[in-house]
């Protein structure tokens, strides 16, 4: 269901401004900001407002439908923006739950760019 009582974390606390964030693009329903310990020259990392439940991917359900084509259009944008030091092409990516190298518990997706990516996914 959309009723979210999982623990907030970190992000909670930049949608509310209570840390700060490089902000790179907001709507009503999602925020992308830098992230912290860049993998590349840009990584940007686009989060739910109203995590709405979806603490990882695996918990998605067609309710969740609307977000999680917002967040895509909004990865889509991002990488193809050029001012924020993107190429031709960028690396959008979802870690997903504890082996996939999840660390925070609120579901983001990762635009990375600024170089040509290799073949590994680590
Ligand atoms: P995960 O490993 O969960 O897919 O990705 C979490 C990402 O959040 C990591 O790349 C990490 O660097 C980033 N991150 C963690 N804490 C903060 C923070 O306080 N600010 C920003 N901008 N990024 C953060």
């Amino acid at each position: 269901g959309l009723r979210d009582t999982a623990p907030s974390t970190i992000f909670d606390e930049i949608i509310s401004g209570d840390i700060p964030a490089d902000v790179v693009r907001e709507d009503e329903h999602v925020l992308a900001f830098r992230d912290i310990n860049p993998m590349a020259p840009v990584h940007v990392l686009i989060i739910p407002k109203d995590r709405a439940g979806l603490t990882s991917l695996r918990k998605a359900t067609a309710e969740h439908t609307n977000i999680l084509g917002r967040m895509l259009l909004a990865a889509g944008e991002i990488a193809n923006d050029e001012t924020l030091g993107f190429g031709d092409g960028a690396r959008i990516v979802i870690n997903d739950g504890p082996d996939g190298g999840q660390e925070v518990n609120h579901l983001h997706v990762h635009v990375l760019g600024g170089r040509k990516m290799g073949r590994t996914f680590g």
